[in-house]
């Protein structure tokens, strides 16, 4: 399979493309980034990378972050964590109040904000310094210890998140976060902020694509069985409201978030990570959408 062919020709047939939706400009610094970027990389194996575009350029990954948290969660907590969030598709949106009325304040699934305001109160339960764990958590996966925050986006998204405010007071006078508000969000709004390139997450995600393992030292530190349940929430959460639509036109687990980024992984084969900052409706990346799209259709390959 010539993957950089493959590459090189969903850069040409969509970069000139129309795109008409927009930028996320719900937290005021994400609505500075050129519309324009788009960047590809596929990480195969270690002589096995193909890219296009602004690949090696660090944008704001957002809800991206969940996988991470998750992940850290499921080790601390194992399957005591499904008492405090379930694992079903919302059908609503990513930042949606209403379901948590009737369902008691336990959200529908990790990926929804609600979701990962709880799982970021876990973390904060169960972890000395929450932030830097992730830091280094996130750096050992990909092998890049330049990864840091974008302390000016989780400013801003501060500034202007009263949405998440509103979820996680609720959710605790429901009963299902534990510690104060403030800290909850200000992990949240700093993971939300990790800054990096399509090339990193592509490398970061490979824990998912190789059961486990990272990459270099080989070790492993998530088990079969978290991965497992990790890319089957990926399959149905990780797009909200479009999770069905994504599943039906690429055909792999992935994860977005409103900085325009996406990751998907074909398990045992590749991660690939594109990134452009257009949204369409539902939050996620028009052109990234399209993008993989082409990939899975012109590899004939996904895991259907
Ligand atoms: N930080 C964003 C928010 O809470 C993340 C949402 C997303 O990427 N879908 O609204």
């Amino acid at each position: 399979m010539d993957y950089q062919k493959i590459i090189d020709t969903i850069h040409e047939d969509l970069r000139y493309h129309d795109v008409f939706g927009e930028v996320a400009s719900y937290i005021p610094e994400l609505a500075k980034v050129d519309p324009k970027k788009f960047g590809m990389h596929l990480y195969k194996g270690v002589n096995e990378n193909y890219s296009f575009g602004d690949s090696t350029e660090k944008f704001s990954i957002q809800s991206i972050s969940k996988v991470f948290t998750l992940s850290i969660a499921m080790k601390l907590l194992g399957e005591d964590l499904w008492e405090r969030v379930d694992v079903e598709p919302s059908g609503d949106p990513f930042n949606s109040l209403t379901q948590l009325e009737y369902e008691s304040g336990v959200p529908r699934n990790p990926f929804i904000n609600s979701g990962a305001l709880v799982i970021a109160d876990i973390l904060v339960s169960n972890l000395k310094d929450p932030k830097k764990e992730l830091l280094e958590f996130v750096r050992k996966i990909s092998g890049d210890n330049a990864i840091d925050y974008d302390y000016k986006v989780a400013e801003s998204e501060k500034s202007t998140g009263y949405r998440n405010y509103a979820l996680v007071n609720y959710m605790k006078a429901l009963g299902n976060i534990k510690n104060d508000v403030e800290p909850i969000v200000d992990f949240y709004f700093h993971q939300c902020s990790l800054a990096m390139s399509c090339e990193e997450l592509a490398k970061a995600f490979m824990l998912f694509a190789n059961n486990g393992k990272i990459l270099g030292t080989g070790e492993k530190i998530l088990s079969p069985t978290k991965i497992k349940r990790i890319n089957a929430l990926m399959q149905t959460c990780g797009f909200y409201d479009e999770a069905g639509e994504f599943s039906f036109e690429v055909g792999l687990p992935g994860k977005s978030g409103v900085g325009g980024g996406i990751v998907a992984i074909h398990p045992e084969q590749y991660s690939v990570a594109v990134w452009s900052p257009i949204l369409n409706k539902k939050g996620n990346s028009e052109l990234g959408m399209a993008a993989l799209e082409k990939l899975t259709t012109m590899t004939g390959l996904s895991i259907f």
